[in-house]
């Protein structure tokens, strides 16, 4: 008999859990909560599941993203993104990300093809049936009073206000716990450039980027050089008249040269200084030019605007507190929780595991420490970031704490470890992309680590019974080219 059978035949009510969003985190949730049993909605306020991962042409109203009136639009995808993983270790813990024939089969492909991969889950293990699409949630709020069995805070639910998207209805319904899928990068950072106003240029951020087209022939200014800046850059370099590249963080020597880029157009700079009425961008290094465009390559910040803890959970300066494993708000838990917000992370795998470790904490299974010994554990992990010197808007980046982190997870839920070969493809990567910045996704040499995971795929895909991915799950290997 199913868990939710179980619990209806013995006289229980099985927990009302709401989670908000289908992308890559909401699909994994919906997942392992009704693996245990549980009564799962989820409300997805656009048509498709994918989150992120579902291209549109759509940018917003306002392209800086600063105006709260603007309309809004949550995907930051661009047209030409290929994934800056491999597939082998981006793909969830158990269900692989394998080449399809007839689809983009390459080592890190684009982003339809995670777009198909994360369908392709979805209608696996049918999860379409857990979601109401067309339902954007507009608050979430305490509400006490009521009889809570599955939550250690047994006075506590949740009050839901939604509406339907395109119409005018809207809804409020009550859940015994929540868990908040709905990613991080759809709320632009901008920082400020002095005489931004009276610019005469476009000033947009990167989540309104789209394609390179409309760049043609034009002076672009990229205020940073991280994932999106350095990805959006070497898009622009092909088609852009120059490509001026800001940031802090440039080698000394790096600065202001030509980089060796296919039409040598490309400058490097530290922060802008003044933006000039007359169309002029002045660099901190005392260099300038006449702009067209200054894209704000900055990041994304934590919003959960909907969400009224009546001040128990905050969120300054990248730091969304407190929070233990990331996960629980303390005096919340285990019935508010959040998976995704950690960042520099194999992302898939560490939804899946967080996923895991929310449903089996909701069905008693696993037992959370007292609220005062998660406060304390988590006011041990910000004093040890600050004795790391790690800044306060580091908090959720994790980097190579991933793997400890999910295992961690992993064994909570008395579930086996992650394959050693996503933390070994994961350095490996990580090194190829310093060592080949332009051509990290054409070009590996780690072929062997390759095969191993992708035997190691192929077995899981099997016993999955996963069509069309025998067979042409090595054919990327014939794109290989090895650098020795
Ligand atoms: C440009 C870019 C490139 C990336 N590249 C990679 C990569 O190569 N590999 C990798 O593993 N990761 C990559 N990532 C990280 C990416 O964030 C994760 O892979 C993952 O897709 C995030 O999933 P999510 O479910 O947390 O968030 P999202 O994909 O953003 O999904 C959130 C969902 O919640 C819904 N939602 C939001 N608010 C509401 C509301 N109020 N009501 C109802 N529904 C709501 C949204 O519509 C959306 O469907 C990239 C991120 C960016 C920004």
């Amino acid at each position: 008999m199913a868990p939710q059978a179980q619990a209806a035949a013995a006289g229980n009510s099985v927990p009302k859990v709401l989670v908000i969003g289908a992308g890559a985190a909401g699909l994994v949730a919906a997942l392992e909560l009704s693996r245990e049993g549980l009564d799962v909605t989820v409300y997805e306020q656009t048509e498709e599941v994918g989150g992120l991962w579902v291209y549109t042409p759509e940018t917003e109203s306002e392209p800086l993203g600063v105006d709260p009136q603007r309309r809004h639009v949550h995907s930051s995808m661009y047209r030409d993104l290929r994934t800056n993983l491999p597939r082998e270790i981006m793909g969830y813990l158990d269900f692989p990300f394998l080449p399809k024939r007839g689809r983009d089969e390459r080592r890190y492909p684009g982003c339809e093809e995670v777009k198909l991969y994360l369908k392709d889950f979805a209608e696996h293990y049918n999860l379409m049936r857990f979601i109401e699409f067309g339902v954007k949630v507009h608050y979430v709020g305490v509400k006490r009073g009521e009889a809570n069995a599955y939550s250690e805070n047994r006075d506590l639910k949740w009050i839901v206000r939604t509406s339907k998207v395109g119409a005018n209805q809207v809804g409020e319904e009550i859940f015994d716990t929540v868990v908040i899928c709905i990613g991080h990068f759809f709320q632009p950072r901008v920082i400020s450039i002095p005489g931004a106003e009276r610019w005469p240029g476009l000033h947009m951020h990167s989540h309104n980027y789209r394609i390179p087209e409309p760049f043609q022939d034009k002076v672009v200014v990229i205020i940073g050089n991280s994932k999106s800046g350095g990805d959006i850059s070497k898009e622009l370099i092909h088609v852009a008249k120059e490509v001026h590249i800001c940031a802090r963080n440039w080698p000394a020597d790096n600065l202001s040269v030509s980089e060796a880029g296919p039409r040598k157009n490309t400058w490097h700079h530290p922060l802008v200084e003044l933006a000039c009425e007359d169309g002029t961008v002045k660099f901190q290094d005392g260099k300038s030019t006449k702009a067209d465009v200054i894209m704000q390559c900055t990041g994304y910040l934590y919003d959960f605007q909907f969400l009224d803890t009546q001040g128990l959970i905050s969120v300054e300066d990248g730091r969304v507190a407190p929070l233990y494993k990331h996960v629980f708000v303390p005096a919340l838990a285990p019935s508010l929780s959040f998976v995704g917000l950690p960042s520099k992370i194999l992302p898939f795998p560490l939804f899946q595991a967080q996923a895991k470790w929310i449903a089996k904490v909701l069905t008693g299974k696993v037992k959370l420490p007292s609220q005062s010994a998660m406060m304390a554990d988590v006011e041990k992990y910000y004093l040890d970031l600050e004795a790391k010197g790690v800044p306060r808007h580091e908090t959720l980046g994790l980097e190579l704490e991933t793997f400890e982190y999910v295992n961690w997870m992993l064994h909570e839920c008395g579930e086996r470890q992650m394959n050693s070969w996503r933390r070994d493809i994961f350095l490996t990567t990580t090194l190829s992309k310093l060592a080949y910045p332009f051509d990290y996704r054409e070009v590996w040499d780690d072929q062997e680590l390759l095969d191993i995971a992708n035997a190691s795929l192929l077995e899981l895909s099997e016993n999955l019974g996963i069509e069309g991915t025998q067979g042409s799950g090595m054919s990327y290997a014939n794109h290989f080219s090895c650098i020795v």
